[in-house]
Protein backbone atom coordinates (compact mmCIF):
# COMPACT_ATOMS: atom_id res chain seq x y z
CA UNK A 1 0.00 0.00 0.00
CA UNK A 2 1.50 3.41 -0.86
CA UNK A 3 -0.05 7.00 -0.18
CA UNK A 4 -1.26 9.62 -2.74
CA UNK A 5 1.47 12.11 -3.31
CA UNK A 6 -0.29 15.72 -2.87
CA UNK A 7 0.83 18.30 -6.56
CA UNK A 8 1.88 21.73 -6.58
CA UNK A 9 -1.97 23.89 -5.45
CA UNK A 10 -2.58 21.64 -2.39
CA UNK A 11 -3.06 24.40 0.17
CA UNK A 12 -1.24 21.95 3.00
CA UNK A 13 2.34 22.41 0.67
CA UNK A 14 2.21 26.23 1.36
CA UNK A 15 1.05 25.43 5.48
CA UNK A 16 4.32 25.10 7.95
CA UNK A 17 4.14 21.99 9.55
CA UNK A 18 3.82 21.93 13.18
CA UNK A 19 6.82 19.65 15.43
CA UNK A 20 5.94 16.04 16.56
CA UNK A 21 6.05 15.16 20.57
CA UNK A 22 8.47 12.48 21.70
CA UNK A 23 4.77 10.77 22.64
CA UNK A 24 3.75 11.07 18.85
CA UNK A 25 6.85 9.73 17.64
CA UNK A 26 6.78 6.61 19.84
CA UNK A 27 2.76 6.08 18.44
CA UNK A 28 2.04 3.23 16.62
CA UNK A 29 0.10 5.69 14.17
CA UNK A 30 3.31 7.72 12.98
CA UNK A 31 5.10 4.28 13.11
CA UNK A 32 2.88 3.03 10.70
CA UNK A 33 2.84 6.31 8.98
CA UNK A 34 6.75 6.13 8.49
CA UNK A 35 6.24 2.79 7.20
CA UNK A 36 4.02 4.09 4.17
CA UNK A 37 5.99 7.03 3.68
CA UNK A 38 9.19 4.67 2.91
CA UNK A 39 7.00 2.59 0.39
CA UNK A 40 5.32 5.58 -1.02
CA UNK A 41 9.30 7.39 -1.46
CA UNK A 42 10.57 3.84 -3.04
CA UNK A 43 7.56 3.63 -5.43
CA UNK A 44 7.62 6.82 -7.04
CA UNK A 45 10.36 6.65 -7.20
CA UNK A 46 11.76 9.89 -4.91
CA UNK A 47 14.88 10.31 -2.72
CA UNK A 48 12.85 12.16 -0.23
CA UNK A 49 9.10 12.39 1.05
CA UNK A 50 8.11 15.34 3.57
CA UNK A 51 4.76 14.59 5.36
CA UNK A 52 2.65 17.16 3.99
CA UNK A 53 3.26 15.91 0.53
CA UNK A 54 1.06 12.92 1.80
CA UNK A 55 -1.16 15.19 3.68
CA UNK A 56 0.14 15.24 7.13
CA UNK A 57 1.36 19.17 8.10
CA UNK A 58 4.02 17.61 10.93
CA UNK A 59 7.74 17.81 10.89
CA UNK A 60 8.68 14.28 9.61
CA UNK A 61 10.80 13.48 6.60
CA UNK A 62 11.95 10.31 4.91
CA UNK A 63 14.92 9.91 2.75
CA UNK A 64 16.67 7.48 1.02
CA UNK A 65 19.01 8.25 -2.02
CA UNK A 66 19.66 4.36 -3.69
CA UNK A 67 22.58 3.17 -6.07
CA UNK A 68 19.71 2.34 -9.01
CA UNK A 69 18.67 6.05 -9.14
CA UNK A 70 22.28 7.21 -9.16
CA UNK A 71 23.00 5.22 -12.03
CA UNK A 72 20.71 7.03 -14.49
CA UNK A 73 24.27 9.89 -14.20
CA UNK A 74 27.19 9.81 -15.88
CA UNK A 75 30.54 9.07 -13.68
CA UNK A 76 31.29 12.88 -14.04
CA UNK A 77 27.73 14.13 -13.36
CA UNK A 78 27.76 11.60 -10.02
CA UNK A 79 31.35 13.49 -9.73
CA UNK A 80 29.78 17.06 -9.52
CA UNK A 81 27.33 16.39 -7.65
CA UNK A 82 29.42 15.02 -4.47
CA UNK A 83 26.17 12.36 -5.24
CA UNK A 84 26.95 9.05 -2.82
CA UNK A 85 24.07 6.58 -1.69
CA UNK A 86 22.54 7.36 1.74
CA UNK A 87 20.49 4.54 3.84
CA UNK A 88 17.20 5.03 4.59
CA UNK A 89 16.57 7.06 7.43
CA UNK A 90 13.85 9.45 9.60
CA UNK A 91 13.77 13.06 10.30
CA UNK A 92 11.49 14.52 12.97
CA UNK A 93 11.68 18.00 14.07
CA UNK A 94 14.41 18.88 12.13
CA UNK A 95 16.96 22.67 12.56
CA UNK A 96 18.94 23.54 9.64
CA UNK A 97 22.18 25.80 9.50
CA UNK A 98 23.88 26.27 6.39
CA UNK A 99 27.90 25.53 7.10
CA UNK A 100 29.24 27.15 3.64
CA UNK A 101 27.97 29.98 1.62
CA UNK A 102 28.86 28.20 -1.57
CA UNK A 103 26.11 28.02 -3.81
CA UNK A 104 25.83 25.25 -6.84
CA UNK A 105 23.07 25.19 -9.04
CA UNK A 106 21.85 21.59 -10.78
CA UNK A 107 18.41 20.67 -12.07
CA UNK A 108 16.02 18.65 -9.22
CA UNK A 109 12.46 17.86 -9.20
CA UNK A 110 10.25 16.86 -6.69
CA UNK A 111 7.14 14.27 -6.32
CA UNK A 112 4.69 17.25 -5.49
CA UNK A 113 5.47 18.85 -8.81
CA UNK A 114 5.55 15.69 -10.96
CA UNK A 115 6.55 16.10 -14.67
CA UNK A 116 9.00 19.20 -14.51
CA UNK A 117 12.68 19.98 -13.38
CA UNK A 118 14.38 22.93 -13.51
CA UNK A 119 17.80 24.24 -12.01
CA UNK A 120 18.10 25.20 -8.33
CA UNK A 121 21.03 26.86 -6.40
CA UNK A 122 21.53 25.30 -3.03
CA UNK A 123 23.77 25.10 -0.21
CA UNK A 124 27.01 22.87 -0.56
CA UNK A 125 26.99 22.09 2.69
CA UNK A 126 24.24 21.98 5.76
CA UNK A 127 24.21 20.62 9.16
CA UNK A 128 20.97 19.32 10.62
CA UNK A 129 19.92 18.77 14.04
CA UNK A 130 16.84 16.48 14.46
CA UNK A 131 15.06 13.61 16.01
CA UNK A 132 15.28 10.09 14.09
CA UNK A 133 12.10 7.66 14.44
CA UNK A 134 12.81 6.17 18.24
CA UNK A 135 13.00 9.85 19.49
CA UNK A 136 16.40 10.02 19.64
CA UNK A 137 18.71 13.18 19.13
CA UNK A 138 20.56 13.37 15.84
CA UNK A 139 23.19 15.36 14.11
CA UNK A 140 24.10 15.31 10.07
CA UNK A 141 26.77 16.70 8.45
CA UNK A 142 26.06 16.78 4.57
CA UNK A 143 27.69 18.08 1.16
CA UNK A 144 26.45 17.55 -2.19
CA UNK A 145 23.47 15.74 -3.26
CA UNK A 146 22.33 14.46 0.31
CA UNK A 147 22.68 18.34 1.49
CA UNK A 148 20.58 19.16 -1.41
CA UNK A 149 17.84 16.40 -0.31
CA UNK A 150 17.92 17.59 3.16
CA UNK A 151 17.66 22.06 1.98
CA UNK A 152 14.63 20.81 -0.46
CA UNK A 153 12.98 18.17 1.96
CA UNK A 154 13.14 20.72 5.42
CA UNK A 155 11.39 23.51 3.18
CA UNK A 156 8.60 21.40 2.32
CA UNK A 157 8.25 21.52 5.89
CA UNK A 158 7.81 25.73 5.93
CA UNK A 159 5.31 25.67 3.41
CA UNK A 160 8.25 26.33 0.77
CA UNK A 161 8.40 24.43 -2.56
CA UNK A 162 11.52 24.39 -5.19
CA UNK A 163 9.94 26.58 -7.62
CA UNK A 164 10.52 29.39 -4.92
CA UNK A 165 13.75 29.84 -5.79
CA UNK A 166 14.28 27.70 -9.19
CA UNK A 167 15.68 29.71 -11.99
CA UNK A 168 12.42 29.23 -14.29
CA UNK A 169 13.68 29.95 -17.39
CA UNK A 170 15.54 26.38 -17.06
CA UNK A 171 11.83 24.68 -16.28
CA UNK A 172 11.68 21.74 -18.45
CA UNK A 173 9.36 18.51 -18.47
CA UNK A 174 11.01 15.73 -17.48
CA UNK A 175 10.90 14.61 -21.36
CA UNK A 176 12.85 17.38 -22.46
CA UNK A 177 15.25 16.89 -20.05
CA UNK A 178 16.24 13.94 -20.45
CA UNK A 179 16.03 15.30 -24.77
CA UNK A 180 18.18 18.23 -24.28
CA UNK A 181 19.58 18.77 -21.26
CA UNK A 182 20.46 16.17 -18.76
CA UNK A 183 23.79 14.74 -20.69
CA UNK A 184 24.49 18.64 -21.21
CA UNK A 185 25.78 19.20 -18.09
ZN1 LIG B 1 9.67 17.97 -3.01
Amino acid sequence: MKLEILQIGSPILRTPARALTIEEIQSATIQQLIELMKVTMREAPGVGLAAPQIGESIQLIVIEDRIELIQNLNPEQIAARERRPVDFHVLINPRITFKDQQKVTFFEGCLSFAGFMGQVPRAIAVQVECLNEHAEHVTIDARGWYARILQHEIEHLHGKLCVDHMNMQSLTSIENYAKYWRDAQ
